[in-house]
């Protein structure tokens, strides 16, 4: 039985989030809180409309780690074919799945 982690994982664990857009530095609400799924990065509000036909994840701030829901994961993914671990890595908290097959 092997595990494969989806490719999207690492950049999740990578990015920073609730940073300033770079892109959107003069904008008002310009954190970062959005993991496009296709572009491997993180996103603010304002970039989200260029990523509107791309699987959006909302990452969200909880006691000083980041964090997603697993309901948010479950729209983007079958979840009966996961196994769903919680993975602290550096200051983010991310919910890893690891794909059984
Ligand atoms: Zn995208
Ligand atoms: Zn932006």
């Amino acid at each position: 039985m092997g595990m494969r982690v989806p490719g999207w994982v690492g950049g999740l664990v990578e990015e920073s989030f609730f940073v300033g857009c770079e892109a959107h530095e003069s904008r008002r609400k310009n954190e970062k809180n959005i993991f496009c799924l296709a572009c491997c990065t993180s996103i603010c509000p304002h970039c989200g409309p260029a990523h509107r036909h791309h699987p959006l994840l909302q990452v969200r701030r909880y006691v000083y780690n980041d964090v997603v829901r697993l309901g948010d994961l479950e729209k983007l993914i079958d979840c009966s074919y996961v196994q769903v671990i919680n993975l602290i890595t550096r200051y983010i908290c991310v919910v890893l799945l690891i794909y059984l097959s």
